[in-house]
């Protein structure tokens, strides 16, 4: 099937509707209205033309049994409106008695439309006492009808008139109601075209339409532009930093062998372990690499759902305090009441998660950490504060890369791999949140997430 634009369905729809509204709708219950209007007068005409045969009747028995025709026309003038007919009355013998003729003589038989629309009606005159006493024959020449037609024709004309207006208005708000509905349509359409074509981002400002379902559209296509942007670019840099992550293992092997094959080197069991261990760490990397890949792609789809943050944080505390109890290091927290956000609880449990167990890692014994949980206008905070190690000023604005790792902490048995926080800034900034460190070395760090409360 033809598929047809927005536009001409609401054209059709509005013209139909127009056409329904002015021009049948009107018609209907004018030829309707009209023939009620006709019934109606032939039913009083014809009580009317009763009662004057009955007035006869009681003149005739008044006159003792015989038409008076003097009196007979008194009766029958005063009514003017039988000035459109002939009305003659006849005797028990078939005698005219008297004859009155129309006032106005308006019968043409040129005319077409001057049709009597009832020839001749007769009136039996007399009762159940007298009968038979004579009777009225009224002959009509006044053109039926023709008074209707003329009221028809007039109402027929302004709603006529009317419905090219309310057609011609129909059209205008077709064209008004249509771009106002396909604007945001046909904008969708472009941005899901651009972005099949890898153009994620989009610059232009869109402003709501006010339609809900169809600002909700431009919404979605918006965020599945900016979720595979996110993708895309995690994508990229992964590359970058995987190349260059498995560059420096592979090098020192690689020159290893080499020597060793070009008889530079002695294939010693010191040179031949470094080789094994570099090969391990490569392995080691490459696990990260995909777990890595799984997480922050993971971290991007999220299922957002209202949550009570100082509800959603106590358990995650409590099932912290036996690693930090023999670690050695107090886990204080202060939280408030009733800050609502929306969260994706199992993504948002590997961010905390993740802050906890760094700072545990990077906090000597005898050390303290603590969480605080405060509201600052609209926006909710979450800090983990410890009094470990610290971190570099020149490695603070690298720690959310991949596979980053300060000197400290590579020297240090940690058992990290430097994923941990790209994930968790990842995950944070998919929340609609941020998260930022400041840090003094040997003094501690604090680690601050900011989310939207609801
Ligand atoms: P890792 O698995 O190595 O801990 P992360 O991405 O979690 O990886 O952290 C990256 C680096 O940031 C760590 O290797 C460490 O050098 C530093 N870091 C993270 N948290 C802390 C902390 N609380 N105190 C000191 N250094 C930290």
């Amino acid at each position: 099937m033809k598929s047809k634009s927005l536009l001409s369905h609401f054209l059709t729809l509005y013209v139909l509707l127009a056409f329904l509204a002015g021009i049948v709708v009107p018609s209907l219950s004018v030829w309707l209205g009209a023939a009620a209007f006709r019934n109606l007068q032939v039913q009083r005409r014809q009580l009317d033309l009763e009662s004057l045969g009955e007035s006869l009747t009681e003149l005739y028995i008044e006159e003792g049994g015989v038409w008076n025709p003097g009196r007979v026309k008194d009766v029958l003038r005063p009514a003017p409106r039988w000035g459109g007919m002939r009305i003659t009355l006849f005797d028990a013998d078939n005698n005219e008695i008297y004859a009155l003729k129309p006032l106005i003589m308006t019968h043409n038989n040129n005319d077409n439309h001057s049709r009597p629309e009832s020839e001749r009606i007769t009136i039996q005159l007399g009762h159940d006492k007298i009968k038979n006493i004579g009777r009225l024959e009224i002959e009509r020449h006044l053109p039926s009808g023709r008074y209707e037609r003329s009221f028809i024709s007039y109402l027929t004309r302004y709603n006529f008139i009317g419905a090219l207006i309310m057609i011609a208005a129909a059209c205008g708000l077709g064209f008004i109601v249509a771009g106002r509905l396909s604007r945001p349509v046909i904008r969708a359409i472009e941005r899901t075209r651009n972005i099949s074509r890898g153009e994620y981002d989009s610059n232009e400002q869109i402003s709501p339409v006010g339609i809900r379902e169809l600002d909700e559209l431009t919404n979605c296509v918006e965020d599945l532009g900016r979720t595979l942007a996110g993708q895309e670019n995690l994508r990229r840099r992964l590359m970058v930093d995987v190349a260059h992550e498995l560059k420096t293992p592979l090098t020192v092997v690689r020159t290893q062998i080499e020597a060793i094959a070009d008889g530079i080197l002695e294939p010693t069991q010191e040179r031949l372990n470094l080789c094994v261990n570099e090969m391990q760490r490569l392995g080691g990397l490459i696990q990260n690499v995909e777990a890595l890949t799984r997480l922050e792609g993971e971290s991007l789809i999220i299922h957002k759902e209202k949550t009570d943050m100082k509800k959603f944080l106590e358990p995650i505390l409590e099932s912290f305090m036996p690693l930090f109890e023999t670690s050695n290091i107090a886990l204080t927290s202060e939280l408030e009441n009733n800050i609502m956000c929306d969260i994706d609880s199992n993504k948002f449990r590997h961010v905390i998660d993740n802050l906890l167990s760094n700072a545990q890692r990077y906090t000597n014994s005898g050390g303290k950490v603590s969480v605080k949980l405060c509201r600052v206008n609209n926006r909710a905070f979450i800090q983990v504060s410890d009094t470990g190690i610290g971190i570099a000023e020149k490695d603070l604005p690298n720690i959310f890369e991949r596979f980053y790792r300060t000197d400290e902490s590579r020297t240090r048995i940690t058992g990290g791999s430097g994923v941990g926080l790209a994930i968790v800034k990842a995950s944070v900034e998919a929340h609609g949140g941020k998260i930022s460190v400041t840090s003094q070395k040997d003094k501690g760090s604090t680690f601050t997430i900011t989310l939207p409360v609801i």
